[in-house]
């Protein structure tokens, strides 16, 4: 294809403001599918994706449009996940286009995920076509988004398109403007092929079908290609496109996005970010910007019923399969026996996960706190020397005189909310040890920036930020490194049992309240025994809050009537039995939902 003919863009919008709405309009209006094929939002294909209306996995469309000068283009339109726990994906995304169009909804104006994905295309330098949709609302107000866009984000907005993505306004205009504004893509034909591994997946019929933007070169069928960062070579053996539908090609030339296969069994071999070339005649250097993905909360993951450990586990690689950005290996614990450690890339990503398992393979699961990664600088020992590690799980944490240091990761947040939320959205921020930055005002709107710490939001940040806002507040961030920090193990212990799940990394200073308020929930969640039960938080020994939950007074042989003296012996002996085994392997009946209860905070 002619370069010239080509168009390479993405959708850039804070949650909600209507950019899958728009896509699927751009598809309906080019044809790409049948009336009859066009079910709604086509680009968000899970449940969950369309449940909570956001885009998880980046998808492609070619489009062909017939513009207004005659000429039949090109468009290839990338879906790029919307959530900040995907920044790696979206910024492959962005780096396989040379433009963009801004969604802003039309009432809600500009919002922090609008300028972090803002930001972020004008680093690819992307062109980039403002679109204020959802005209149609009685609240639009245009002319105060323009000046927001022009202000806040310092684009010229005179001729941003006016749209309704519901309606089917502004979507002729918005195909124009894409041909007219956005530039083709640039590329040699001749060159070494290099091409960009923008995402993969697992498809059961396909096997791990990659999605490619071509820079230079050419990629075909039957072609033996190398990854250049993985270092493997593999042989092709389909090249195509989706429109949505799957579209073979003989091949995809520079410029152009597309998917490729190679009989890949898994989606880690084919890293987003990896440089593609030719193996016989191999590109000098490997496109810029590669990365390696690293989780960076990390939690447990138990099944209820023990019986279920297989059923978890196979459910688990299943999807890994089409997810190499989250890790797991077995871990055992002794209140909740056999079940995985989980990294992933955030709280979004990990709820997602958590979520299909529950809803997609019916497992019924225990989560445990989940904690962020940990440096520590360990002192000389007895048996070895001094070094630093790396701590996913708290129930790892070395015996605190050998730490000579511990450092945690950090995050600058960006909090844009309307005035009247501000003072509870500070207090939120300083009760979690956030560092203020940075406080703006802008078109009656306030936007603060914070450094916090990653594991003062780990838990239940976002919910908090949410209720005090009446939902009104978004949030974005990104991790700005590791600091040293005052931090301590804290364990909880039930009938003198510390319960792994439940013992958590916390700051020095809350680490009493902190402690304190988790007993007390626990008091209240597990239901009484047969022996009283002390529920302790101690750090290292030293025990720094308790309650007790009182014994229940359950005489079994009660029900007996009269004479049957065996009987009476034997129920006895079980219970007796019965005690002994719970002493022995602390085994206290904690209820499931007491474990993430227990993790909120006050
Ligand atoms: P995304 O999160 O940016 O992908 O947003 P969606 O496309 O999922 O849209 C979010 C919500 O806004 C949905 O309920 C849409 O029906 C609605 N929406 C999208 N475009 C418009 C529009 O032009 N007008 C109105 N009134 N609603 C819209
Ligand atoms: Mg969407």
């Amino acid at each position: 294809t002619d370069l010239s003919l080509i168009r390479n863009f993405s959708i850039i919008a804070h949650i909600d403001h209507g950019k899958s709405t728009l896509a699927d309009r751009l598809i309906q209006q080019t044809g790409g599918l049948t009336e009859r094929e066009m079910t709604s939002q086509v680009l968000d294909n899970m449940d969950i994706e369309k449940e909570r209306g956001i885009t998880i996995k980046a998808q492609t469309v070619r489009l062909s449009y017939t513009a207004k000068d005659g000429q039949t283009y090109q468009l290839n339109l990338m879906d790029t996940p919307g959530h900040v726990d995907f920044a790696y994906e979206v910024s492959r995304s962005l780096a396989a286009c040379e433009g963009a169009l801004l969604v802003v909804d039309a009432a809600q104006g500009v919002e922090a995920q609008t300028l972090a994905n803002v930001y972020q295309s004008i680093e690819h330098d992307h062109e980039i076509v403002p679109v204020i949709n959802k005209i149609d609302l009685p609240a639009a107000d245009v002319d105060k988004v323009k000046a927001e866009i022009e202000d806040i984000i310092g684009l010229p907005a005179d001729d941003a398109v006016l749209a309704s993505a519901k309606s089917g306004i502004g979507i002729a205009e918005t195909l124009e403007a894409i041909v007219t504004r956005i530039p083709p893509p640039k590329g040699d034909r001749e060159a070494p092929l290099t091409a960009m591994l923008v995402d993969s997946w697992y498809d059961p019929y396909l096997g791990v079908v990659i999605l490619v933007r071509v820079m230079n070169g050419v990629i075909k069928k039957g072609q033996q290609i190398k990854f250049m960062q993985a270092g493997t070579t593999h042989l092709i053996d389909r090249v195509g496109c989706m429109t949505p539908k799957i579209e073979h090609l003989p091949e995809l030339g520079p410029g152009e996005i597309g998917f490729i296969t190679a009989q890949i069994k898994d989606v880690a071999q084919a890293r987003v970010g990896d440089t593609i070339t030719d193996a016989k005649r191999p590109a000098d250097a490997p496109l810029p910007g590669f990365k390696e993905v690293q989780p960076v909360v990390f939690c447990g993951l138990f099944p209820t019923d023990a019986a279920d450990f297989e059923k978890l586990r196979e459910s688990i690689s299943k999807l890994r399969l089409n997810d190499a950005s989250f890790s797991f290996e077995m871990e055992s614990s002794a209140a909740l026996g056999f079940g995985f450690r989980c990294g992933f890339l955030g709280l979004l990503h990990l709820e997602i996960i958590q979520e299909r398992l529950t809803r997609e393979y019916d497992l019924d699961l225990i989560t445990t706190a989940p904690s962020v990664v940990y440096k520590l600088k360990l002192g000389k020992s007895k048996n070895e020397d001094a070094k630093e590690i790396e701590l996913h799980n708290p129930a790892d944490m070395p015996d605190p005189n050998r730490i000579e240091e511990i450092e945690e990761p950090w995050i600058e947040a960006t909090i844009y909310c309307p005035d009247e939320y501000l003072g509870s959205i500070l207090k939120l921020c300083q009760d979690r040890r956030g560092i203020q930055k940075q406080l703006t005002y802008v078109g009656g709107r306030a936007q603060v920036v914070y450094e916090l710490p990653l594991n003062e939001v780990v838990f239940d940040f976002y919910d908090r930020l949410k209720s005090i806002s009446r939902g009104y507040a978004s949030f974005d961030y990104h991790q700005i490194g590791h600091r040293p920090g005052d931090l301590v193990k804290m364990s909880i212990m039930v009938n003198g049992d510390p319960v792994d799940a439940l013992s958590m990394i916390v700051h020095r200073g809350s680490a009493e309240s902190r402690g304190r308020g988790m007993c007390e929930r626990l008091k209240d969640l597990i239901p009484r025994h047969l022996f009283k039960i002390p529920i302790q938080a101690a750090i290292g020994g030293k025990v720094i809050a308790r309650e007790t939950i009182a014994a229940m007074r359950k005489d079994v042989t009660a029900k007996c009537y009269g004479g049957d003296i065996t009987r009476k012996k034997k129920l006895l002996e079980k219970q007796k039995e019965g005690k002994k085994k719970m002493r022995e392997y602390g085994n206290v009946n904690i209820p499931q939902e007491a474990f993430i209860a227990a993790l909120r905070m006050g």
